[in-house]
């Protein structure tokens, strides 16, 4: 009789990008589970600002960035969308790697969500949703 041994993905392996679209021994169901992961307490930088992005226009409404994840291992902000969707070319991204450059991190958030990378994942973010919805619906 053989026992089946079940791989349990070290906590840092949600925060790896890997050759394949995601880390290959997490499906993406878990790996939507821990992100967006977006703790106020024990953080080095102001969660309100880099969590939201103020409302366009004065709106006064705020958005919340669904894809910023705070990496607590490695105490850097990373992209979930791009950690999961971003094409391999791209690995090398301040985003992808984990950023920790708190004194500019506005900007850095702003550049970011400005890339061509990041626009791709987002689609391909938004597509997956929409699939999971319809699936649902059937
Ligand atoms: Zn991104």
């Amino acid at each position: 009789m053989t026992t089946r041994t079940q791989i349990t993905p070290t906590k840092n392996a949600y925060f790896l990008k890997t050759d394949t679209s995601y880390h290959a021994s997490i499906s993406k169901e878990i790996f939507w589970k821990s992100h967006p992961n977006q703790p106020v307490s024990k953080i080095p930088f102001n969660s309100a600002v880099v969590y939201d992005r103020q409302g366009i226009q004065g709106e006064g409404v705020n958005i919340n960035r669904k894809w910023v994840t705070y990496n607590k291992e490695s105490n850097t902000l990373q992209c979930s969308f791009c950690l999961m969707y971003a094409p391999k070319k791209s690995r090398s991204m301040q985003m992808i790697q984990g950023c920790s450059d708190w004194k500019h991190i506005t900007t850095r958030l702003f550049q970011h969500e400005k890339s061509h990378c990041h626009k791709h994942s987002t689609d391909a973010y938004f597509v997956n949703v929409c699939e999971r919805c319809i699936k649902h619906i059937l």
